[in-house]
C-alpha cells in the first residue's frame, strides 16, 4: 500500500484575538497520496486557505497531526520548516506575486537563490529556462511581467513554483484574476503538471475547475464534508 504524502489527524485551527476564537478547522482528516489531485470547494469563510496554508506551512495548526512524507510537521524547527516548505512544496495564488522590477526569467530562478544546496548561476538559469519552456513562454524570458497578459503573469507563477521541482503544489483560487480562456489554459497546464507526476492540492469556488481534479473535497464552516480517503479513493 502506497504511503500518504499528505495525513491530516484531527486537525483545528482556532484564531484567537483578545475578544474574540475563530474556529477555521475543525477536526480535519485527510490523505492525499502522491499523485494525486484534490479540489477542495466550500462556501467563503468555510476554511480552505487556512487549509492550504497549515499544508503549506505557513501557519500553524491548534490541534491534531500533520504528517508530509511520515513525518511529523510539529517536530521540526523552523528552519527545518523553511527548507521542507522550499524542496517539497509549490505555491500559486490567484495574486500571481511576481517581482515588476526584474525579468521574467529572474523571477523565476528566485526560489533556487534559497535553495539549501547552493545552486551555480549555470544551474538555475537552465532549471528555469526548462520550466518556462514546460508553460510555454520561453519566447517571454526577457519581458518584465507588467509586459505580459494575466494569464501569462500566471504561467510565469506556476513555473516559478515549479523551478525547485516540488513533489506537491498547493494551488489557491489560481484562475480568480484570469479570463475564462486564460483560466483554462492554467488549469490545462496543472492537469498536465499532474499527469506527469505533481501532486496538487488546489482550493476553487469553481466547479467546473473542481470537476478537472481526481477528487473533490467540500468544506463547510471548518469541517471536510468527506471521510479521508486515500488510494482507493
Ligand atoms: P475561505 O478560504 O474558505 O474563504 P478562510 O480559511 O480564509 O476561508 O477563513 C476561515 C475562517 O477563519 C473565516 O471565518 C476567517 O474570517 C477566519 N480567519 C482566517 N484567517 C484569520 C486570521 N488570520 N485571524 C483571524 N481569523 C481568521
Amino acid at each position: 500500500m502506497t504511503t500518504a504524502q499528505i495525513s491530516l489527524r484531527n486537525v483545528s485551527k482556532v484564531f484567537e484575538t483578545d475578544t474574540m476564537e475563530t474556529h477555521a478547522l475543525r477536526d480535519i482528516s485527510l490523505d492525499i497520496m502522491p499523485g494525486d489531485y484534490v479540489a477542495i470547494t466550500g462556501p467563503s469563510g468555510c476554511g480552505k486557505s487556512t487549509l492550504l496554508s497549515i499544508l503549506g506551512l505557513l501557519d500553524s495548526i491548534s490541534a491534531g497531526e500533520y504528517q508530509l512524507d511520515g513525518q511529523n510537521m510539529a517536530a521540526i524547527s523552523l528552519d527545518q520548516t523553511a527548507l521542507i516548505r522550499n524542496h517539497k512544496l509549490g505555491f500559486i495564488f490567484q495574486s500571481f506575486n511576481l517581482i515588476d522590477e526584474i525579468s521574467v526569467l529572474d523571477n523565476v530562478m528566485l526560489p533556487l537563490r534559497y535553495a539549501a544546496k547552493p545552486v551555480s548561476n549555470e544551474q538555475m538559469y537552465q532549471q528555469a529556462k526548462s520550466c518556462l519552456a514546460k508553460v510555454g513562454l520561453s519566447h517571454r524570458e526577457s519581458h518584465k511581467p507588467a509586459q505580459l497578459s494575466g494569464g501569462q503573469q500566471q504561467r510565469v507563477a506556476i513555473a516559478r513554483a515549479l523551478v525547485a521541482d516540488p513533489k506537491v503544489l498547493l494551488v489557491d483560487e489560481p484562475t480568480g484574476n484570469l479570463d475564462s480562456q486564460s483560466g483554462n489554459q492554467v488549469m490545462e497546464l496543472l492537469s498536465e503538471l499532474n499527469l506527469q507526476g505533481t501532486t496538487i492540492c488546489l482550493v476553487t469556488h469553481d466547479s467546473r475547475y473542481a470537476d478537472m481534479a481526481k477528487r473533490k473535497l467540500q468544506m463547510l464552516d471548518g469541517t471536510l464534508l468527506h471521510a479521508p480517503s486515500g488510494e482507493n479513493a
